[in-house]
């Protein structure tokens, strides 16, 4: 089994609290995963990761990019250690996404044919060939809980013709993921092999759990494109319920698009999406965005914001009286900081708000220390888990 989705209110907006049963633990949702690129939320340790937000109940999941892991340090040797849980030491949820994304924006020099996509690494211009089967066999090895299908990321803009065909190629390699991941899922080494958790057990306390995860597989997400066309979102969206996936990712959104055109792409999908199985919308965005996605009914987003924000100085909190939104953004380099005793958001009872200064902060980031890129992220990521936690409260009523 992969996962249950036990959705206990739907609000008159769509938005619905639920919580998301998988192998290594239980997802609050709606929800806001931390991105974890190269097994690492960057700049953050894993033992603060599992205390940040006002709760202290941490992150529960967080996501890992299958086309950085691939490249560097390779997914067998990924597999060897027994998986990204282990070899980054986190003993909860994680989710892979399919490294279409990445092949599409970062590599060079890509080839696509219906097979899959030949590219150049941007790391050492090394040649490789991502196929549908090709993703499946890398994010098996990687052994997340929830695993993505390759999917064609088309450019925007793009026309109607050719973002159909990109489309239908989607399509295709969702249907090739599918038939894959049926016949291979329960090779991922947690469900298929109980003795490497009982040696690791002895030394590490956090994994002791897991010994009972034998007979759990991992699940597989198919991902919606279709532009910028609420046509093509829609028929998009038909034709992956018509292969029945776990969940459903709407993907190919916040590129570069008005946030109006975000909006009405996710509502075209989110209403041919089943009801009573979650639903991902991948890449989004910022606080007040996902608050609102939340409220429309998408129970579960990822973004590198709070923390690529963070590392340049950009501070997220809640507004002051008179102050308009629910989201304010600050940017703690500025000068108006250099003796401001307070902390970054007087609201927030985050480990970096309970101790430090704003002053500290602007003196850290100046100084280019490398604590001040921590503590910048271990603040925003606790603002983003606290306003998915108010939402979550709100929905329940
Ligand atoms: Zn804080």
């Amino acid at each position: 089994m992969g996962l249950t989705f036990e959705i206990s209110s739907t609000a008159p907006t769509g938005g619905r609290r639920a919580a998301l049963r998988i192998p290594h633990g239980t997802v609050q949702t709606p929800v806001f995963m931390p991105v974890g690129t190269a097994a690492t939320v960057k700049t953050v340790q894993q033992e603060t990761l599992e205390h940040i937000g006002q709760n202290g109940a941490g992150a529960e999941i967080i996501l890992a990019n299958t086309y950085h892991l691939y490249l560097r340090p390779g997914h067998e040797l990924i597999r060897r250690a027994g998986g990204v849980h282990r070899f980054m030491a986190w003993p909860r949820p994680l989710l892979t996404d399919s490294g279409g994304f990445q092949v599409f924006s970062l590599a060079k020099l890509r080839k696509i044919s219906d097979d899959g996509v030949e590219f150049r690494s941007h790391l050492d211009g090394s040649k490789h060939f991502f196929s549908p089967e090709h993703s499946m066999e890398v994010q098996i090895a990687l052994g997340a809980d929830i695993m993505m299908a390759f999917d064609e990321c088309v450019e925007t803009p793009a026309t109607w013709e050719r973002t159909r065909d990109s489309m239908s190629l989607t399509h295709a390699w969702a249907a090739r993921s599918r038939a894959y991941f049926e016949a291979h899922k329960d090779e991922v080494r947690w469900s298929s092999d109980s003795s490497c958790h009982s040696e690791r057990s002895e030394e590490s306390p956090h994994f002791g759990a897991l010994q009972s995860l034998t007979d759990r597989t991992q699940s597989l997400f198919g991902i919606v494109q279709g532009g910028m066309y609420p046509d093509l979102r829609r028929e998009s969206a038909e034709r992956l319920v018509e292969m029945d996936f776990e969940g459903y990712a709407i993907g190919g959104l916040a590129v570069g698009e008005p946030r109006e055109v975000t909006r009405e792409m996710i509502a075209r999908s989110l209403e041919i999406l089943p009801k009573d199985k979650p639903r991902y919308v991948m890449g989004v965005g910022y606080p007040d965005e996902i608050e609102e996605y939340a409220r429309m009914g998408v129970d579960m987003m990822d973004c590198v914001l709070p923390t690529r924000a963070a590392r340049h100085g950009l501070l997220f909190r809640a507004p002051e009286p008179g102050e308009e939104g629910t989201a304010v953004r600050m940017n703690v380099k500025r000068l108006e900081y250099a003796e401001d005793q307070r902390p970054i958001d007087p609201a927030c009872t985050c480990l970096v708000c309970r101790r430090y200064t704003r002053a500290y902060l602007r003196h850290l980031f100046v100084a280019k220390e490398p604590l001040g890129a921590t503590l910048n992220s271990i603040h925003n990521l606790s603002f983003y888990l606290d306003t998915m936690e108010r939402v979550r409260g709100e929905l329940a009523g």
